[in-house]
């Protein structure tokens, strides 16, 4: 480890995929000084895999995609320390022992932190998020001792933690806010399947429920949870799964220009000189046509780490995400999204068309415009599909009616994922009959 970079110097702020992905490409193009820097562990792992470790499908170390030599190997030097500040003047960070190190160029890629909202009771013992590998590693300390765990947060992490504790036999309280599992972004009847799903694996799922205060026993460790009613659960673990934000606490006052996250423009530069932004702590100040400006997962960290690879290394490139996809696991139903789903549909702007399987948990629902039938996106469930077709026929703009036709091509391979095309097929005929007045 080292903590004294040599002049032209790029750093790292981050061993997340955003900052890794940079490193690594940028690594093939230069031969300039790099260094990545992060206080939670010595090398990169798949923070989407942590679920996995506890559940023991898999080893922590299988998480690493690389060996420990392939840093050395490709001379870029890791330090694994936490920084508490940023000069901007000097060029330089600083790191809670107070040494610095300079930079030339620095990438900021620090992740986010998840939100607490200052309940009674949230800095007890084994109450926790679920982000970081100590959060992995506590949670593994306390589950011994859990019998009942109350998991607060109707996102894909919160059923994530849901499953994590059921895996283990623990009896799980699941507080959802809303009035139906993840209808912020679901549309009613996937809503419905995965409520269903997750009542039938013997969750407590409790609807329209919020967290009021967590109890602790004498030892300072949490033994029951209130809800904003008043209602009372026995825990001895409370996960707390209410969003994530960006991680830029550390960063206020060096003079970056922050919103919720680091403001940068399209190329990913940030308002200071040599200093740039990617991952989960980036906000666009003008986001893509239907995007977000913080987008927190995973597959747009690795895009804007390719982006700004190309762009440190003399090539100046724009971010440029394409048709937005996401895939997620709600327990055993896989879910797969590409491109504009919308839950509630505005009529004037979005027809949707819906298949679902009468006995399995199996959905499809194809989102287009109304008067012109261009494809606007696609989701679905407990099927497997190739991103590569719907990226495109989004792209493309393809007439549903077309990629209807052409279904089947967007299927895995039988022996992944049962082919039910002409089942959808039959579908849309209907639909079709229905909207031929308006064509
Ligand atoms: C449990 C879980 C499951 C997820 N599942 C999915 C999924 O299925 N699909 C998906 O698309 N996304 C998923 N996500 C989101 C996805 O993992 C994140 O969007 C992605 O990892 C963010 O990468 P990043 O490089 O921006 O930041 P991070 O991975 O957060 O990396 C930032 C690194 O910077 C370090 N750091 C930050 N500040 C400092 C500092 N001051 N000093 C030193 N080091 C610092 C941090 O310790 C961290 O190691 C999941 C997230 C979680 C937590």
């Amino acid at each position: 480890m080292i903590t004294e970079a040599p002049k032209k110097s790029i750093v790292v702020l981050g061993n997340g995929i955003s900052g890794i992905t940079t490193a690594r490409l940028l690594r093939k193009q230069t031969e300039e000084s790099l260094t990545v820097i992060s206080e939670e562990t010595p090398y990169f792992f798949s923070r989407t895999a942590l679920m996995y470790v506890y559940m023991g499908h898999l080893q922590f170390e299988h998480t690493q995609p690389y060996e420990a030599d392939f840093w050395k190997k490709n001379k870029i030097d890791l330090v694994q320390k936490r920084v508490i500040q940023l000069d901007a003047e000097k060029q330089q960070l600083v790191f809670e022992d107070q040494s610095t190190l300079h930079y030339d160029r620095l990438v900021l890629a620090c992740g986010s932190v998840p939100n607490r909202f200052g309940w009674p009771g949230q800095d007890l013992d084994a109450v926790q998020g679920l982000y970081h590998k100590k959060d992995l590693d506590s949670l593994e300390k306390w589950s011994d001792t859990i019998e009942e765990a109350t998991v607060v947060g109707g996102g894909l992490i919160g059923i994530e933690l849901v499953e994590m504790l059921h895996s283990r036999g623990k009896k799980v309280h699941f507080f959802v806010r809303e009035s139906s599992f993840w209808n912020t972004v679901l549309p009613p009847e996937e809503s419905e399947m995965i409520n269903q799903h997750i009542l039938a694996h013997g969750i407590d799922l409790q609807l329209e429920t919020q967290l009021g205060s967590i109890e602790g026993d004498a030892s300072g460790r949490v033994c029951a949870v209130r809800t904003s009613f008043g209602n009372f659960y026995r825990s001895q673990f409370v996960g707390l799964a209410v969003g994530v934000s960006p991680n830029v606490d550390f960063l206020k006052g060096s003079g970056l220009e922050l919103g919720k996250g680091i403001l940068v423009n399209r190329y990913l530069e940030t308002n200071l000189p040599n200093v740039y932004a990617v991952g989960d702590c980036a906000e666009q100040r003008e986001p893509h046509p239907g995007r977000r400006a913080i987008e927190a997962v995973w597959y747009t960290g690795r895009m804007m780490g390719e982006t700004l690879a190309q762009t440190l290394a003399g090539n100046k490139t724009a971010y440029q995400p394409g048709p937005w996809f996401n895939s997620a696991k709600f327990f055993d139903i896989e879910y797969q999204t590409y491109g504009q789903v919308s839950n509630a549909p505005d009529a004037k702007k979005e027809d949707q068309f819906y298949w679902q399987h009468p006995l399995k948990n199996c959905a499809l629902r194809l989102s287009f415009h109304p008067k012109t039938l261009q494809l606007l996106g696609g989701h679905s469930l407990g099927i497997r599909l190739r991103h590569a077709f719907f990226d495109e026929w989004i792209r493309k703009r393809s007439s549903v009616n077309e990629v209807v036709k052409r279904i089947d091509t967007a299927f895995f391979d039988p022996e992944f994922s049962e082919n039910y095309s002409s089942q959808i097929q039959n579908a849309w005929e209907l639909k079709k009959s229905k909207i031929a007045f308006r064509l």
